[in-house]
């Protein structure tokens, strides 16, 4: 018998209406043979609130209580969909993540997984029951609740899966991961049927916001087949996941997995840097890292930068940060006016980054020149440009973000037909 995780998201989880829709899909693969361990969110908004309360009762609050307070959301999810289910005649018991145990580190709101004993839900199993974990929760080492951090119910479900040498299938609000955001290429973005690990770490980080970067990362690393698929579609449709790894939603796995692979396969895009521009500084050895050390040492990263060539003995250096970070950049570049010694400093939040992500790009030469005269050709202008093996990045006004996205997107052929 396969082994199979099935993590449902707190849209999916939002009522009990849609509890028992879960169930369906539960009860599905249930009666077509399956091992099965659901890891579940809380119901949508709930973690939300309960953070409130927190925040609410201190403003300075011990990150332990924290912890206690917002994990309650999945333990009540999980007991109801195991109610639901044994209604259903479907036998099922739920867990905690310290019943399992999952076993983390002591980073309270932002713990990582460090084992899980399978022991526990291998016995359950063989009394023929289905197991519901609540997500996003562990135990510490000091035997407290600690949580993952937001969104932290796909790390679980792809740790759970990993200790049970399991498949994971990721059931969220929308059927798959996209060539680029629906919303701004109408009609023409596509499904993608199978993406990499490396692929999608690079969309996940970002912005295309369907995964958890770190589950993700830790599918990579124990080679977890993830499959993100809608948990509305109908439970009862016969279109199932094929032996062949074909099926609704898309599959991210391995690239060797991967038959026809695209040169680009998604488009990403973000908004949420600022562009901060040092002008004329001396053009002399030492003065990067006269900008760029005391930024590092407030814990400030940097993202992309460019350094334009030097006319008069002087040089601008821009580059861009998180546009939360943007006050704290320019706090650490006045005190330092004078060691770096520059003219005046520009800022701007009205840019966003555009970028081009495939594995191909490894073997076919003129990828990022393609991508630099697809935006001429619209009379977008780059302010800079950083690049990885797999990735091409250009940062751009942001009036033009949805016509730089969608001209990518024909021009690398990814446009629906
Ligand atoms: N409920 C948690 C959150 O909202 C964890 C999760 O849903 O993944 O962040
Ligand atoms: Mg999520």
């Amino acid at each position: 018998m396969a082994r199979l995780v099935m993590k449902f998201g707190g849209t999916s989880v939002a009522d009990l209406d849609r509890i028992r829709n879960v169930a369906r899909h539960v009860a599905r693969e249930v009666k077509a043979g399956h091992d099965v361990a659901v890891i579940v969110s809380a119901m949508a908004g709930e973690t939300n609130k309960l953070v409130g309360f927190v925040e609410e009762a201190s403003p300075a609050f011990d990150a332990a209580e924290y912890d206690m307070v917002v994990s309650s959301g999945e333990q009540v999810t999980a007991g109801l969909l195991a109610i639901v289910l044994q209604n259903m005649g479907i036998p099922a018991r739920s867990w905690c993540g310290w019943q399992v145990p999952i076993e983390t580190s002591d980073v309270h709101a932002a713990a990582r997984i460090t084992n899980i004993d399978p022991q526990n839900l291998l016995s359950s199993w063989e009394q023929g029951k289905v197991n519901v974990i609540a997500g996003f929760q562990g135990i510490g080492p000091d035997g407290r609740i600690t949580t993952l951090g937001r969104g932290g119910s796909d790390t679980s479900a792809v740790a759970v899966a990993a200790a049970l040498d399991a498949r994971c299938d990721i059931y969220t609000d929308v059927d798959g991961v996209y060539t680029t955001d629906p919303r701004i290429v109408r009609e023409k973005a596509r499904r993608i049927e199978r993406i990499s690990y490396e692929e999608m770490l690079e969309l996940a980080s970002l912005g295309a916001k369907v995964l958890q970067t770190r589950s993700v990362e830790l599918a990579m690393v124990h080679k977890v087949p993830l499959r993100v698929r809608s948990s509305f579609d109908d439970p009862d449709s016969p279109l199932q996941v094929q032996d062949n790894g074909s099926g609704p939603g898309t599959l991210v796995c391995d690239e060797d997995d991967i038959m026809e692979q695209q040169v680009v396969t998604g488009i990403a895009y973000a908004r949420d840097e600022a562009h901060v521009a040092v002008r004329r500084v001396k053009d002399k050895p030492g003065i990067a890292a006269s900008v760029f050390g005391p930024l590092a040492d407030a814990n400030i990263s940097v993202d992309m930068i460019v350094q334009n060539v030097s006319v008069d003995g002087y040089a601008n250096i821009t580059f861009t940060v998180a546009r939360n970070d943007l006050r704290r950049a320019l706090d650490v570049l006045q005190a330092e006016k004078d060691n770096i010694g520059y003219e005046s400093i520009d800022t701007s939040t009205e840019v966003a980054k555009v970028s081009i992500v495939g594995i191909g790009m490894r073997s076919y030469a003129g990828v990022a020149s393609k991508m630099f005269r697809t935006l001429a050709e619209k009379g977008v202008n780059i302010e800079a440009i950083t690049t990885s093996e797999i990735k091409v990045s250009v940062l751009i006004d942001e009036a033009w973000l949805e016509l730089a996205v969608r001209a990518l997107h024909t021009a690398f052929d990814l446009d629906a037909v």
